[in-house]
């Protein structure tokens, strides 16, 4: 599903990644971890093409990430991004925020959008917040407000950049018990976290990254076995 093959990307003359290769199959979850300006977030982000690379090639669904000619916004809208911060519109409703991209991305009727939000805030835990803002919701019912607002454009893949990290400790499992449905239903997700719990829980894979490189790519009973 999502192949990485060889990249290798620069800013001026620092290089945050180094030669990186790692595959996610369809229904696998992969693991992303490493010390603190490591390359996660850059590697993810090459992804879904929101950071260009120098070196390499990056097939999602066969279809190459860096090539010239590829429809970016297209690839964009087939593969969901979480990221540290929530991101959502914060002047629409919880509901307008799910719906505005199946409209108009998607070319959903209101109607349709509606109730497909409609069956994701459940899924979440938030209907009863539906007609609320943002700004009204904690961190945590943000986050699950993001999620859903992926899913809700039905993605191939679910790409998360440090999901919990800026949520207060008590709010982290309510958006990790989220992802650990989603993975148990078969999504296909890249996610870039220090949460080892949740790793071991349900990672396929482990990819530990340090200066740039991938260290170590290994299964999930490698990784955790002696621990
Ligand atoms: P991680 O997610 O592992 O913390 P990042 O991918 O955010 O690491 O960053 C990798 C490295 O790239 C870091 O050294 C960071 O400072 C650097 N970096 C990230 N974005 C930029 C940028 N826009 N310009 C220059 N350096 C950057
Ligand atoms: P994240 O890890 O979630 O991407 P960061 O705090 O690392 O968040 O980066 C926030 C923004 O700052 C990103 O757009 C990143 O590209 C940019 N950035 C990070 N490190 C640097 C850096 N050393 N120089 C310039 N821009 C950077």
């Amino acid at each position: 599903m999502i192949d990485i093959k060889h990249i290798s990307k620069w800013y001026g003359s620092t290089q945050v990644l180094d030669d990186c290769s790692t595959q996610v199959a369809s229904g696998e979850v992969v693991v992303v971890c490493g010390p603190s300006g490591s390359g996660k977030s850059t590697l993810i982000k090459t992804v879904n093409g929101l950071e260009p690379f120098q070196k390499g090639e990056i097939f999602v669904d066969g279809v190459s990430v860096g090539a010239a000619g590829t429809n970016l916004p297209k690839l964009r809208a087939r593969i969901g991004m979480v990221f540290q911060s929530f991101e959502l519109f914060p002047h629409l409703s919880v509901n307008q925020n799910l719906e505005l991209a199946q409209v108009k991305v998607l070319g959903r009727s209101t109607e349709e959008a509606r109730e497909r939000a409609g069956s994701l805030l459940d899924r979440v835990g938030l209907r009863a917040h539906q007609d609320k803002f943002p700004g009204q919701l904690s961190g945590g019912q943000q986050q699950r407000v993001a999620i859903a607002r992926a899913l809700a454009m039905d993605p191939i893949a679910m790409l998360f950049d440090e999901p919990t990290s800026a949520l207060d400790p008590e709010m982290v499992n309510e958006v990790l018990d989220v992802m650990v449905d989603l993975a148990r239903e078969g999504m296909t997700m890249m996610v870039v976290t220090h949460e080892m719990g949740f790793a071991r829980k349900v990672a396929d894979r482990v990819v530990f990254m340090d200066a740039g490189k991938i260290v170590e790519d290994c299964s999930n009973e490698e990784f955790f076995g002696n621990m």
